[in-house]
C-alpha cells in the first residue's frame, strides 16, 4: 500500500472516532450531536492530510495562519466549494484585508483595532464571515483573548457601534489548568450576552468542551497526527 493509502486511512478512522467520542459525549447529557460542529484544525499538515479528511467527509476546517491558508486553501475551495474555513489564530489588522477575503469564520477578534479593521474590510469586500470573540479566560498575559473585564465593552462595539456579524466566543484554557471552570466560565459569558456559539475544546478537553456545551470543538492532533516540527 502506498504512503499516501496509509494517511488516508489514519485520518478517515482518526475522524471517525473523533466524531464517535463527539456523539458520545454528548449523548451523555441528551445533547443532539449534530449540534456539535467539529472544525479540523489543519495547521502545519500538508494539502494530501486535508485531502483525505474531505475525502471521508470533512468540510469544516481550522487555520492558524493567514498566509498558511493562502497557500493551502484557495485550490481546496475551488474544487469543494462547500469548505467551510476558519481561522483561529491571532490576526494583525495589516491581515484583515486577506482574511476577509479567505476565511468563513474568523474565531480570534480580541480587540478594537482589529474589530474596525475587519468592519472596514467587510464594508468594503462586501463579504461577511462570522465572529467569534475570543476570551482569554486564564487571563495569561502573553495569551490573545480579551480579558473577561473588557468583555463588555468589546461587544458593544462590534455589535452595535460597527454591526458585526459575531456570533460567538471561544477560548483557550491555560494548558496547565483543569479546562472545565474555563469552558463554563466562556459558555456563562456567552450566555450573559446572548451568543449560541461556543467554540471551545482542543484533542485533550473536547469531550469535557461538549459537555459543557461547545457547539464549535477544534481538533488539530487527533485528527491528523502530530504537527511536523516547524
Ligand atoms: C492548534 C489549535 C487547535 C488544535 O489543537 P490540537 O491539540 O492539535 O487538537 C485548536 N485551537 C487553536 C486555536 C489552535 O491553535
Amino acid at each position: 500500500m502506498s504512503e499516501t493509502d496509509t494517511i488516508a486511512e489514519d485520518v478517515a478512522r482518526n475522524l471517525a472516532d473523533v466524531r464517535e467520542a463527539i456523539a458520545k459525549a454528548a449523548r451523555a447529557i441528551d445533547r443532539d450531536p449534530s449540534e456539535v460542529t467539529l472544525v479540523a484544525v489543519s495547521k502545519q499538515h500538508d494539502p494530501a492530510r486535508i485531502q483525505a479528511a474531505i475525502d471521508a467527509g470533512q468540510r469544516v476546517f481550522g487555520e492558524n495562519r493567514v498566509q498558511e491558508a493562502q497557500g493551502k486553501f484557495p485550490a481546496l475551495k475551488e474544487c469543494h466549494p462547500d469548505l467551510e474555513l476558519h481561522l483561529l489564530g491571532p490576526l494583525q489588522s495589516n491581515k484583515a484585508e486577506d482574511a476577509v477575503a479567505l476565511f468563513d469564520v474568523i474565531e480570534s477578534v480580541d480587540r478594537p483595532k482589529i474589530a474596525r479593521a475587519l468592519a472596514k474590510e467587510m464594508d468594503r469586500q462586501n463579504r461577511r464571515p462570522e465572529l467569534f470573540i475570543q476570551v482569554n479566560t486564564g487571563e495569561e498575559p502573553q495569551k490573545a483573548g480579551v480579558v473577561p473585564g473588557e468583555l463588555d465593552a468589546l461587544v458593544h462595539l462590534c455589535r452595535d457601534e460597527l454591526s458585526l456579524p459575531v456570533v460567538g466566543l471561544m477560548c483557550i484554557p491555560p494548558i496547565e489548568e483543569e479546562p472545565a471552570p474555563h469552558f463554563a466560565l466562556l459558555a456563562k459569558l456567552a450566555a450573559e450576552h446572548g451568543f449560541e456559539r461556543l467554540s471551545m475544546g482542543m484533542s485533550h478537553d473536547f469531550e469535557t468542551a461538549v459537555k459543557l456545551g461547545a457547539t464549535h470543538v477544534r481538533v488539530g492532533t487527533a485528527i491528523f497526527g502530530q504537527r511536523p516540527k516547524p
